[in-house]
């Protein structure tokens, strides 16, 4: 840190991402990355693409605006196209939360949502989870602020059934909540049919996970035609050309693709509910994961060391020393030969541990 640091940035404790190591090839189930290639049509239009690159991009990402919309059952006007769902989430820390309008989150949830409270100067509370990772909704009833709920949670993977998000919108027509649906493609469902009937409602969604193109960065924002000219005039005020040319043009190529997009999920729910007994069998208790990962933990071994031992049998998992959830370990639901991997190595460990505990 350089001494001409602004105090404010000094005392903030930055976004950790999950490993992305170069060392060794791992199998990696941390970062809830798509075990699968991104569309063919996606790769072909962005590669197409890349030879206007000597051109700014269009500042509205119009095709990839309208594809969405379409998609969605919604007008452009209702759509914005971000760097990332991170970059969504950020517009509305910045557009929506203030010195007097905190933002209000779980206290365990996506570990972001604190960071860009915190770069943005932000007031915000962290609000604990029940005892089950269930959310509380009576606790936000009792508050004002901007509500930032992840649905499917991370790193729990329980989902809020839509009727309890209506129910939170509706509590408090003179608030913001931002469902943040990074994960919703692998089996929960949508507040985005609720967009017309709530002008107090947004949705952010990803391409990181169920359409494959985390290195793409790209995500989307949903809302009243009205909340959405407030996060354009945010991101015309940061960064006009937020989208890159092959990006959207990946984008618009990954949603005319809906049958590769729904054999994708399907593959990944599929794989999931076969993991989940698997790691069952073994002894693993877990919470009921709606995303693409699973939430696990064993009596027989701290979530640390589980962690520990798996990286060094080559197997990435992601571990948060959070004391509420310092026992489990967060594994991405990866393709069936990198969750058979995972599931040889553990059935190691665990048989290690047993023996040791015996001796
Ligand atoms: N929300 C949640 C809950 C996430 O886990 C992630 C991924 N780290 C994001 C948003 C952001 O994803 P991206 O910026 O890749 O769209």
């Amino acid at each position: 840190m350089s001494k001409f640091l602004t105090p404010r940035l000094a005392s903030l404790a930055p976004y950790v991402p999950g490993e992305q190591p170069k060392e060794r090839k791992y199998v990696k189930l941390n970062t809830n990355e798509s075990p699968f290639p991104p569309s063919p049509l996606a790769v072909k239009m962005a590669a197409e693409e890349g030879e206007k690159l000597m051109l700014y991009s269009d500042p509205d990402v119009k095709d990839l605006t309208a594809a969405l919309a379409a998609r969605y059952g919604v007008k452009p006007e209702n759509v914005v196209v971000t760097n990332g769902s991170d970059e969504a989430l950020n517009f509305a820390f910045m557009a929506f939360c203030g010195e007097d309008m905190p933002a209000l989150f779980p206290d365990i949830t996506y570990g972001f949502y604190k960071v860009f409270a915190q770069i943005n100067g932000v007031p915000y509370e962290e609000i604990p989870l029940k005892e089950d990772f269930t959310i509380d909704l009576a606790e936000y009833h009792k508050r004002q602020g901007v509500v930032f709920i992840a649905n499917p949670n991370a790193p729990t993977g329980i989902f809020l059934p839509l009727a309890e998000i209506e129910a939170l919108v509706r509590q408090n027509p003179s608030r913001i909540v931002v469902v943040d649906e990074a994960y919703i493609d692998f089996g929960g469902e949508s507040a985005l049919s609720l967009i017309k009937k709530y002008d107090n409602l947004l949705v952010t969604q990803t391409f990181s996970k169920s359409r494959s193109m985390a290195g793409a960065r790209l995500g989307f924002a949903v809302g009243s035609s009205e909340l959405i000219a407030d996060l354009h005039r945010v991101r015309y005020s940061t960064n006009p050309y937020n989208v890159n040319r092959m990006t959207a043009a990946a984008g618009v190529g990954a949603i005319k693709d809906e049958a590769y997009f729904q054999a994708n999920c399907q593959k990944i729910v599929q794989t999931r509910a076969w993991a989940a007994k698997e790691l069952s069998a073994l002894g693993f208790t877990m919470t009921h994961s709606a995303a693409n990962f699973l939430f696990v933990k064993h009596e027989a071994i701290a979530g640390k060391k589980l962690y520990e031992e798996l990286k060094k049998r080559g197997v990435l998992v992601r571990h948060f020393d959070k004391p509420r959830i310092a026992g489990y370990n967060r594994i991405t639901v990866g393709s069936e030969e990198e969750m058979q991997t995972l599931l040889a190595q553990i059935k190691t460990i665990l048989e290690i541990e047993y023996e040791n505990g015996s001796n």
